[in-house]
């Protein structure tokens, strides 16, 4: 089928690959085996990839610290966060439409006393200052809004709510798992203190990814969630991913010379599918903020069709309905709920999401597809 689920994971890269594959044979040593040329090429390798990242943010290199992934930095970050200030404060700030591997978190803290204010967004995904004002509270010591929504790629005011954060002494993370690549980030422009990051969204591996933890602000203070041999400054102890670690470097480099022209190819696809079920198929609807939203996806529901029936149905490309993170389970996305659609609505959407290897003819062939289908399910 023709894959268009690049939210959901991406291919690694040839040349990401190329660049990891010496870390797995020739150049397989322990990062911190200070004491000979094995362990001074990998850690080099990793410090190296370390600046790769943080070039593409606007960090230093030492703000990033290596994890498996996003689930684990956002974990991190929040975990860490709510152990440092438990003491002093013990409120926390975020959105009904976050990823689970923020939702989650807050609900496991809450049992630990945790107090969480989730935001409703309104019917394009964003929300307001003025909803975050309103939440602030003498106890909040964390603001966490995700850049962009995985599922409807609505793109949050960042900016002006890390401003807001900052104005009241508040730290401010955001989860750019869906950003990386697709728009630029400047963590200082951008008032952020934390960002989680994740690899195989990149075109790098799976189980790689990072957290970039502000130097100069009370974030790096955190209190680390995995403990032991002290790698990572403390911060994450374990033997490094090298070959994930270089892997998401090069990614990031890639990402960094290409973003602008592979965006703007991207996006013109999008909107040609967009379009052309738009104009070919009634009764559609595109769900998110269409001003400002991710580069390469589209939502769109289909209204008059059997929502389980129309995923079953669409054997020949691979798309998402809701966020394959929770594919799990068959509920309606509670995301599209928060937005303000009905469960049937919610059911019978679609997710489609391009990416470095999406073609125009594969475009071509999805529009006339997606087309047959749904007038066939009606
Ligand atoms: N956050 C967001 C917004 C995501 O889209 C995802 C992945 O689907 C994650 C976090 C989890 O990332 P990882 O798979 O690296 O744990």
């Amino acid at each position: 089928p023709i894959y268009l689920d690049y939210n959901a994971t991406t291919p690694v890269d040839k040349r990401v690959l190329e660049k990891i594959l010496p870390y797995f044979t020739e150049h397989f040593g322990n990062a911190a085996s200070r004491s000979h040329l094995y362990g001074w090429t990998a850690q080099d390798a990793v410090e190296n990839a370390r600046q790769q990242i943080a070039d593409l943010i606007g960090a230093e290199a030492k703000e990033i610290v290596f994890t498996s992934g996003a689930t684990e930095a956002n974990n991190l970050a929040i975990k860490g966060l709510y152990e440092l200030f438990s003491t002093s404060k013990n409120h926390i700030i975020t959105v009904e439409t976050e990823h689970k591997a923020i939702l989650d978190v807050c609900k496991h803290l809450e049992k630990l006393g945790c107090e969480t204010t989730y935001l409703k967004p309104d019917s394009a995904g964003l929300i307001s200052l003025e909803q975050i004002e309103n939440a602030i509270r003498p106890e909040t010591f964390l603001i966490s809004v995700m850049y962009a929504n995985n599922e409807i790629g609505t793109i949050q005011p960042i900016r002006e709510i890390g401003a807001l954060a900052h104005k009241n002494d508040i730290l401010f993370h955001t989860d750019a798992t869906q950003v990386l690549g697709k728009v630029a980030i400047d963590v200082d422009a951008d008032n952020i203190d934390l960002l989680s990051l994740s690899g195989h969204k990149l075109y790098a591996p799976k189980g790689i990814g990072a957290l970039y933890i502000r130097k100069k602000s009370k974030a790096s203070q955190l209190i680390a969630q995995i403990d032991g041999g002290r790698h990572e400054r403390g911060y994450r102890s374990g033997t490094l991913n090298v070959t994930g670690i270089v892997g998401l470097g090069e990614a990031c480099e890639i990402a960094k010379n290409e973003l602008l022209a592979e965006n703007q190819r991207l996006s013109i696809l999008r909107d040609k599918l967009e379009q052309g079920i738009l104009q070919n198929i009634a009764d559609v609807q595109v769900n998110g903020n269409i001003e400002n939203r991710l580069p390469n996806l589209t939502n769109i529901s289909f209204g008059g069709v059997d929502g389980e029936n129309l995923l079953m149905s669409f054997r020949d490309i691979a798309v998402s309905s809701g966020s394959a993170c929770t594919s799990a389970t068959v509920e309606p996305s509670y995301v599209l709920k928060a937005i303000g659609l009905d469960d049937n609505l919610a059911y019978a959407t679609i997710r489609f999401s391009l990416g470095k290897f999406t073609t125009e003819e594969e475009i071509d062939f999805t529009i006339k597809y997606v087309k047959e289908v749904v007038e066939s399910l009606r």
